[in-house]
């Protein structure tokens, strides 16, 4: 089985509060270790595999158990992603990103972004500190890791209404036909999208499968997704998981 793209859902534990944050308050827990096994068993091939949460570094025991699967299973992987806050810099975290990095076919096209928000705790020198050292320790490894910054203009119009921006966020998440984006939640759940609230999530009309169930296959999900878009090519999705037809462009 060959999946373009995937992003794992390693934790829901975060160690920032942040008022943009479209997942929702924090949760305590980590990808069910049977959700990578089953995953990793059916699939052969995965181009661009992302690695969420939640905030990763609070979850480096199930970092290390994708890698294990990874290797395991003989999963090729195209290339990885992963966007952390920074403010849990462990070089354990960047030592497993290496041996993940080095899984891929290409590792120039791997990457570790520090997400330098205006929403998050930007002020203190302990914040920049700890970012600095998370981009110093994946340098020391020749990690490529970017320490993105966005801009309060940039940061205030891309907050989407969901989670804790639900009431105040600018855009709504809106999905479209040909872009199945193939979210796996900590307990194997298949979703469309990557920015859906824990509470939208709730939505049994936007869960497409489990990665777990004997029967998972890539044509299953994708049939059960080409099924939401019966009256428009493009849907809004609302932090209660209500979908509303968008208007065709
Ligand atoms: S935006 Fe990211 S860092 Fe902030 S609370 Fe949400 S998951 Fe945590």
């Amino acid at each position: 089985m060959h999946i373009y793209n995937v992003i794992l859902e390693i934790t829901r534990k975060c160690n920032l509060e942040c008022e943009h944050c479209l997942r929702g308050d924090s949760q305590n827990k980590n990808m069910l270790p049977t959700v990578l096994s089953s995953l990793f068993s059916k699939v052969k091939y995965i181009d661009y595999l992302t690695i969420s949460g939640g905030e990763p570094t609070k979850a480096l025991h199930t970092l290390e158990l994708v890698i294990d699967n990874l290797e395991r299973f003989g999963v090729n992987l195209g290339r990885i992603y992963v966007a952390t806050n920074g403010y849990n810099a462990k070089r354990k975290f960047v030592n497993l990103m290496c041996r993940l990095f080095q899984i891929c076919e290409d590792t120039s096209l791997c990457s570790i972004d520090i997400s330098n928000s205006i929403f998050h705790d930007n002020s203190t020198d302990d914040a920049n500190r700890m970012r600095y050292r998370m981009d110093e320790l994946a340098r020391e490894i020749n990690l490529n890791c970017r320490n993105k910054y966005h801009t309060s203009h940039q940061a205030t119009y891309s907050v989407i209404r969901m989670g804790r921006a639900a009431e105040w966020g600018h855009r709504d998440l809106k999905i479209r036909k040909e872009t199945l984006e193939f979210y796996v939640s900590y307990n194997g759940i298949v979703y469309p999208s990557c920015d859906l609230s824990y509470k939208a999530m709730l939505n049994p009309k936007l869960q497409l499968g489990n990665v777990t169930d004997s029967d998972f296959d890539v044509k299953t999900i994708e049939v059960n997704y080409n099924t939401l878009f019966i009256e428009s090519e493009t849907l809004i999705i609302d932090n209660d998981g209500n979908l509303t037809p968008g208007i065709n462009e």
